[in-house]
């Protein structure tokens, strides 16, 4: 059985390479034998997806014991784990400390994206997101970064990494957190995802959001050059400020502007503009207008994104009209301009919803009926 308890000895999931084998060599491996044991590590835990050593047949017993005795291959713990009528995974993890995050893995026809926390919790507060209502903050390690997307592998039985037809084909780090207050271990995680011995998911099909923390965004374009989702939402600074309070930081031409230098951005690689749709507050065919203006220039899509509510929340979705109208006005300009589907709607599957759930002790309202479809 895997072991999932809290354990003194070091976890190997989300170490790089080379910090692999300085753990090896630390329980008196030969240097030269430790890169090739990492090798051997790197290839079980990343693309056969090994829970345990024993599992390691490449490797000999003893040291297969030895390993054992040393280190663990431990993944976030399984707290629930919820199946939308539309395919919708979502996860909520509890990790080694007892606090918890949430994933979710939207499933298409012959694709999917694992949806990634970076935190737990969130300090940025956007007015319309229910991560921003829950107290506690701290970073993911890459450990728990890496540790949900072998989770989500675990689930849905791809392993060894397939070359084709993953449901588990892309990545967005659109979860829990800001992913660029978090950058040093988002930037690990995603790095060991990438390689092409393991995880093996192309930065061509990974996607981090960002609320817009401007002085990183040059970073992610050269260090990792996956493609870019800006969370605008906004098209005046006084409006951003209050539903993006980091917009009083980090103004919507600062943003622009970081988007407009972005390494990555060109025509094949263009930059998602995210907007989610407020009824009366954001969704005027004068913001459309705006919105076109704005981004002139930027190679770009625009995400309309419906607001997902939860309660107490000060904002309603916008009508369908109004969205079919700021659709239209910013397809009519040249931008592909998707109302995204809601998924999941039915297991909470918005930001941040299933683990306040948890915290209100698992007994609201709207958890009844989630039952029937909870399978852990
Ligand atoms: N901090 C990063 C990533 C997490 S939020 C960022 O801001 O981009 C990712 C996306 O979740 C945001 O763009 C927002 O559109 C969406 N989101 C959060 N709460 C939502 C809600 N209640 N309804 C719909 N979308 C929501």
């Amino acid at each position: 059985m895997a072991s999932t308890s809290t354990t003194d000895r070091p976890n190997l999931v989300g170490l790089t390479r080379d910090e692999l084998a300085a753990e090896i060599a630390r329980i008196g491996e030969p240097a030269k034998q430790a890169r090739m044991r990492a090798h051997q590590l790197w290839h079980w835990i990343y693309y056969r997806g090994a829970k345990t050593f024993a599992e390691m047949t490449s490797i000999s017993k003893p040291l297969r014991s030895r390993l054992d005795e040393n280190f663990t291959i431990i993944r976030p713990e399984v707290a629930r784990h919820l199946l939308s009528v539309d395919g919708t995974h979502k996860w909520l993890l509890k990790l080694a400390d007892g606090q918890e995050i949430e994933s979710v893995l939207i499933p298409e026809l012959d694709r999917g994206a694992l949806c990634l926390s970076s935190q737990v919790g969130c300090t940025l507060t956007c007015r319309f997101c229910y991560t921003g209502t829950q107290r506690l903050v701290r970073n993911l390690d890459a450990s728990e970064i890496v540790g949900q997307i072998l989770n989500a592998r675990d689930t849905i039985g791809e392993w060894p990494s397939l070359s084709s037809g993953r449901i588990l084909s892309n990545i967005v780090v659109m979860g829990m957190g800001e992913p660029l207050y978090n950058y040093d271990n988002v930037a690990k995680a995603l790095t060991i995802a990438m390689d092409n011995e393991g995880i093996a998911i192309s930065r061509r099909r990974i996607t981090l959001s960002t609320a817009g923390v401007v002085p990183m965004i040059e970073r992610v374009g050269h260090e990792l050059a996956v493609g870019l989702a800006i969370s605008l939402h906004a098209v005046r600074n006084d409006l951003r400020d209050t539903i993006v309070p980091l917009n009083k930081k980090y103004p919507i031409e600062e943003l622009l502007e970081a988007c407009r230098r972005y390494p990555a951005g060109s025509n094949a690689r263009r930059i998602t503009f995210e907007y989610i749709m407020l009824k009366d507050v954001n969704d005027s065919p004068a913001d459309a207008r705006e919105l076109v203006r704005l981004i002139a220039g930027i190679p770009a899509k625009v995400n309309l994104i419906p607001f997902n509510p939860w309660p107490g929340a000060p904002y309603e979705c916008s009508t369908p009209e109004a969205m079919a109208r700021f659709a239209e006005i910013v397809n009519n300009a040249g931008y592909s301009s998707p109302i995204r589907t809601p998924r999941g709607r039915d297991i909470m599957a918005a930001c941040g919803q299933l683990k306040s759930a948890s915290i209100k002790e698992r007994r609201t309202l709207g958890e009844q009926a989630l039952d029937d479809h909870r399978l852990a």
